[in-house]
């Protein structure tokens, strides 16, 4: 699998612009050329290249509002995060509002961080209010840059500077020893420790708890009937009671750096909620990321326990309706409080891991491609005046995990996004990659080639 990104994370008090500058530096460079289809635009986390260098920038109170809410707390408590579990810190704080007491407190939280950190003072929206910075020098961390998000002078210079203070290389973490690396996901309370503690606690299992291979991280390691299973960054996740509780089980940055290092994510949801906005970005995110993923209903005896068939049809339809863009998603339902179904979770994630590694040969992608034209023609090209058909040529694997093809047609600028999905659906259905995500690179190649 590819290795992890160096994840950078966005922190500071509400209000501060730490959004407006994530979306500045997300429009700025994409490193994702290619559009993922169903995945929605409200982003937690964006990979973007800085100076040649992939980075992931996380836009810490991504998925939890509270954790951008006034409470003073909660502030903290992201920073504590950011400190943990990413590899550079970018601080925001209000060049117009001054320095205030509570960034003082973060200050001493980020002094101790070993990572490195730039504050970054916004809505430095002109050159004559640069002497603002000048007050933050107080806070004892270093460098200081003024930035205006809203204009965006000298957003991209901060970012550069905090990526080029990065250690050289990959965050470690992307260790392939052949055991099958599944991330447990979600919101906060959805069942993630307490699904992690019942697999942990089934017979003939043999746990062992992986001491940091990154940062702080701890993964679990799972052995249950001579198949190997580690789970990445359960921190906080494994015996409640001595979790850490600066960790926030559920958090956008945990999220992302656990997926980032993991294969296989379960995706899990709270059947007695129903599904939520908050559920979907958790998948769109992972599918985006390229981990293989399924929907976990849990706390499923909630819903059976109301007896009420029109509710349990309800939730049926409100799933099936919000997963459309992401239909091939395998979705299961258990409890992790009775058990019910928990024998079906680790099958599944293997299965999952066993098609994200998939290698399909040449001559079988070229039967499919041929079969795909054939059923279904894609657009013409128009070339000037003149409409031409589009021809594809051949397609080949060139990574897995997730699966990566590269198409070669005449007019990749062409194809449109439905055919897009059209070839990946039929990928999938012909390779059962159900629940894969797939990466289709269009390249151009002109029709009299000889080759
Ligand atoms: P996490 O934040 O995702 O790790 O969630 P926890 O595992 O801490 O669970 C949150 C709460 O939901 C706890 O009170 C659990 O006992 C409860 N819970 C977890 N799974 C189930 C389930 O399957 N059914 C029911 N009824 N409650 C559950």
């Amino acid at each position: 699998m590819s290795a992890p990104l160096p994840i950078v994370a966005i922190v500071g008090r509400p209000n501060v612009g730490k959004s407006t500058l994530f979306n500045r530096f997300a429009g700025h460079k994409r490193a994702l050329v290619e559009d993922q289809p169903g995945v929605t635009r409200d982003r937690i986390a964006e990979e973007v290249e800085v100076e040649g260098r992939r980075v992931l920038l996380v836009d810490t109170a991504g998925l939890d509002p509270a954790a951008d809410s006034a409470i003073a707390s909660a502030v903290q408590d992201q920073v504590r995060e950011a400190i943990a579990g990413a590899d550079a810190i970018l601080f925001v704080v209000d060049g117009q509002a001054g320095l205030l007491p509570q960034e003082q407190e973060l200050a001493a939280e980020l002094r101790k961080s070993t990572r490195p950190v730039l504050v970054a003072v916004n809505k430095i929206d002109a050159p004559v209010h640069a002497g603002r910075t000048l007050d933050f020098h107080a806070l004892g961390l270093g460098p200081i840059r003024a930035v205006s998000g809203e204009h965006g002078s000298g957003a991209w210079d901060a970012l550069e500077e905090l990526v080029a203070a990065l250690p050289a290389g990959s965050a470690p973490g992307g260790e392939a020893d052949g055991a099958l690396r599944v991330a447990i996901v979600g919101r906060p309370n959805v069942g993630k420790s307490s699904l992690l503690n019942r697999l942990a606690g089934a017979e003939r299992v043999v746990v062992s708890d992986v001491p940091g291979t990154t940062r702080d991280a701890i993964d679990v390691q799972l052995e249950v009937d001579g198949h190997r299973h580690v789970f990445v960054d359960t921190a906080g996740l494994r015996r409640a009671g001595r979790r850490d509780r600066h960790v926030e089980r559920g958090s956008a940055l945990m999220t992302v750096r656990a997926i980032e290092r993991a294969e296989v994510a379960l995706v899990l949801m709270d059947a007695g909620e129903g599904i939520t906005d908050q559920d979907l970005r958790v998948l769109s995110l992972v599918r985006e990321r390229g981990c293989a993923c399924a929907l976990v209903v849990n706390k499923w005896d909630v819903v059976e326990k109301r007896d009420d068939p029109g509710d349990i049809r309800f939730l049926d339809d409100a799933i099936e309706r919000r997963l459309r863009p992401m239909s091939d998603t395998p979705v299961i339902r258990i409890s992790a409080l009775t058990g019910r179904g928990l024998g079906r979770v680790l099958p599944l994630a293997r299965r999952l891991g066993a098609a994200a590694r998939i290698r399909i040969p040449t001559s079988a992608l070229n039967r499919w491609l041929t079969d795909c034209v054939e059923r279904h023609e894609p657009a013409m090209a128009s070339k000037g005046v003149r409409k031409r058909p589009i021809k594809f040529f051949y397609a080949t694997q060139t990574e897995a995990t997730p699966p990566t093809f590269l198409l070669f047609c005449t007019d990749p600028k062409a194809i449109q996004a439905h055919y897009r999905r059209f070839l990946e659906n039929r990928l999938r259905e012909t390779f059962d990659l159900a629940g894969v995500p797939v990466r289709l690179r269009l390249r151009r190649r002109s029709e009299d080639r000889h080759e």
